[in-house]
């Protein structure tokens, strides 16, 4: 695996393997690291579909609305890069601040139609632009065929698809599906910070989307995320953020099984923010 820290030399490096040929393609994994089987099960995806696979390590400071959430992210490189390694990446992307953001850019704002600013968009006010940005930068210096998103951070992915419209890039955006502990759980960096015990415990967020899923068919959707908010509610140490139901695409909220439907979820468990989804198809 070939460690490189310079956008330039990144832009060269993969102009050279292409050599003009169509045939070279190019698989991108954007993370910011402390990398898990989530994050591997994208890189497998780009490994099974392209010739080369680059993966990025940058904790972007732009998608950040609080300094202490950045300011302690982990970066635990070493272990990363033997995950890297295991999954056979071809080149690992580990730039300074300055490499993404030169002191020439300008942090642009996006028309993203208003799906920055919904759910998680309200919670968290310029993440998306944040996420955009970076994602724009990247694509400006890998060029990537197809980039790889996880749809546990939905919201995310149907940002980048319109950021890719808007720019009119050339880069396919692959969804792939949420890898999960054993009990259910999502995968998440975030999941460190629960005890062995409250990991355990936190299946329950898992449990209350399938249940939705199972009961919305028979007693609607409306009634069944209010049940499963009352239930959530019940859970000690668990405060609801937000559990709705929304088109796949427009990211409206919907009552009713028309369509493609997401229903999204954020539980903060013993104060550790978890997020989660599942997909309604009618
Ligand atoms: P992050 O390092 O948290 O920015 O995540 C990098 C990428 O990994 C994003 O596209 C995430 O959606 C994806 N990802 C994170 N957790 C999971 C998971 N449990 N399953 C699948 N993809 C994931």
């Amino acid at each position: 695996m070939k460690l490189v820290k310079s956008a330039d030399k990144l832009t060269k490096l993969l102009l050279n393997l292409r050599k003009g040929d169509n045939l070279v393609t190019i698989g991108f994994v954007p993370t910011m690291g402390a990398l898990h089987e989530g994050h591997l099960s994208l890189l497998k995806n780009s490994k099974s579909e392209n010739s080369i696979t680059v993966c990025s390590i940058f904790v972007n400071p732009t998608q950040f609305g609080e300094k202490k959430d950045l300011e302690t992210y982990p970066k635990p490189i070493e272990k990363d890069i033997e995950k890297l390694l295991s999954v056979g990446c071809d080149i690992l992307f580990l730039p300074e601040v300055q490499e993404v953001y030169p002191e020439s850019y300008k942090q642009q704002y996006f028309d993203l139609l208003g799906l920055d600013l919904k759910i998680e968009g309200k919670q968290r006010p310029g993440h998306f632009q944040g996420v955009c940005n970076v994602i724009y930068r990247f694509f400006e210096i890998i060029e990537p065929d197809k980039a790889y998103f996880g749809q546990k951070d939905f919201q995310q992915t149907v940002v980048v698809k319109r950021l890719v419209e808007l720019t009119k890039s050339k880069t396919e955006i692959c969804v792939v599906p949420i890898a999960r502990e054993e009990n259910g759980l999502a995968m998440s960096s975030r999941n460190q910070r629960l005890s062995n015990e409250h990991r355990f415990q936190a299946s329950f967020i898992r449990e209350a989307l399938l249940k939705i899923k199972e009961h919305a068919k028979e007693i609607g959707l409306q009634k069944a995320i209010e049940q499963a908010r009352k239930e959530l509610s019940t859970i000690k140490h668990a405060e609801l953020e937000y559990l709705l139901a929304a088109d796949t695409r427009s990211l409206q909220e919907v009552n009713h099984l028309d369509g493609e439907v997401v229903v999204l979820t954020v539980v903060k468990f013993h104060g550790v923010r978890l997020l989660d989804n599942i997909l309604l198809k009618p």
